[in-house]
């Protein structure tokens, strides 16, 4: 018997959780794509957040919910105006990888005050999208901890 208290044995616990274990499909578009494409993808994909790569598949940039609310109440042809116009670009662009700690990804959810993560990969050319991560994923996390299943 080890005499650690409940909340000790939850803590070591969500201290084992990785990003990879958790992380979700990512739904990725071209810098080319237009605002009117990039609404229909995420109506389509049912995902509140796009993340944007160039030619060579590597992160250039996420485009959130408001950045095409605000596209869209400018005075814009949306079908006109390129996406990477209004993305948020790198290197600004908040990132985690696979072996991080879930706890590390959440906790950058509320620093950066954002949705999402994309789950990134280094390659030569720059970082590959591989998945993301949501403050849904973190929800789900939450509920299944206390419903105490698989975990
Ligand atoms: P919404 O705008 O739909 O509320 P967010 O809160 O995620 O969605 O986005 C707020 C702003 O932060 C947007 O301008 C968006 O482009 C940007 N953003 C979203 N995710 C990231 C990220 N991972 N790294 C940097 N900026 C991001």
């Amino acid at each position: 018997y080890t005499g650690k208290t409940g909340s000790e044995l939850l803590t070591e616990k969500i201290k084992k959780f990785k990003v990879q274990d958790f992380q979700q499909i990512p739904v990725v578009v071209r810098e080319e794509v237009s605002v009117y494409d990039a609404i229909s993808t995420m109506f389509l994909e049912d995902v509140g957040t796009l993340f944007v790569v160039n030619e060579k598949s590597c992160l250039t940039g996420v485009v959130s919910r408001k950045d095409l609310l605000r596209a869209s109440i400018g005075q814009h042809d949306l079908n006109a105006l390129d996406i990477h116009i209004i993305m948020t670009r790198m290197p600004n662009i908040t990132v985690c990888r696979k072996d991080d700690l879930l706890l590390e990804a959440a906790k950058k959810l509320i620093e950066k005050q954002i949705d999402g993560l994309p789950v990134v990969k280094d390659t030569e050319d720059g970082l590959h999208v591989v998945g993301r991560i949501t403050k849904t994923t973190i929800t789900k996390v939450f509920v299944e901890l206390a419903t105490d299943s698989a975990l």
